[in-house]
């Protein structure tokens, strides 16, 4: 495992020219990080940053005490969420962003940057508290999108689409709206029901694979290639 990050390191854009990678308790500085708030390139803010790995996953958080206070959502639950994705979903994410300002527009707590999964703050304790129970749901359906698009969006394979129709539901609320706007504006109404089926199926299991018995085995096979 060790080795295998050393090597992710090395090929790091942040690579000093270490051989070993930074970890939690030999973390780098790098200075300055920027840390956008939205979707525009234009609102950022420039801070030294700490970076290290953990179980492979690279962490990107505010050098800064206060900064770093700044998101209340603790770095124990960002490492127990990441235990919680199943290594072959886990591979997919490069990095983990603890961002001490809220997004530009305030509509989102979490989102993905490419394979960078970014974690807003300013939330108030209780907005905060929710968005820690709901990290293992974030970071399984994001690891999804990113794995579906590594391997030739499987959710638009031919298997893909006929379990969806053979299940004959929708994954969850959140898929529906997608569903509906599929291809709308750029919207992507199956692979929002496969990230959504992925996270259903890792968090909650035997109620999916009731509910969805065709997209479940899609997964089981599929995706954990589990027989
Ligand atoms: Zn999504």
């Amino acid at each position: 495992m060790s080795d295998i990050i050393d090597a992710k390191w090395a090929e790091s854009e942040f690579c000093d020219g270490s051989k070993k990678h930074p970890t939690a308790k030999n973390p780098i500085t790098v200075d300055p990080w920027i840390y956008w708030y939205g979707d525009s390139d234009l609102t950022g803010q420039e801070l030294p940053a700490k970076i290290y790995y953990y179980m492979g996953v690279l962490i990107i958080e505010p050098d800064d005490v206060e900064l770093r206070e700044m998101n209340r959502i603790d770095n124990n639950d960002i490492y127990r969420a990441i235990r919680r994705v199943p290594t072959i979903l886990r591979n997919c994410i490069d990095a983990v962003q603890i961002n001490p300002y809220a997004e530009e527009d305030d509509s989102a707590r979490a989102q993905a940057d490419g394979a960078t999964i970014i974690l807003f703050g300013y939330q108030s304790a209780e907005e905060a508290r929710e968005t820690t129970d709901e990290l293992p749901y974030i970071f399984v359906h994001e690891a999804a999108h990113l794995y579906d698009i590594s391997n030739g969006r499987i959710s638009r394979s031919d298997a893909y689409r006929e379990a969806m129709s053979l299940d004959g539901n929708h994954a969850s609320s959140y898929s529906q709206t997608n569903m509906v706007m599929d291809g709308i504006g750029g919207r992507n109404g199956k692979a929002e029901d496969f990230a959504e089926s992925v996270a259903l199926y890792v968090q909650y299991r035997p109620k999916f694979e009731k509910r969805c018995p065709h997209r479940a085995k899609f997964i089981r096979m599929r995706v954990l290639r589990r027989s």
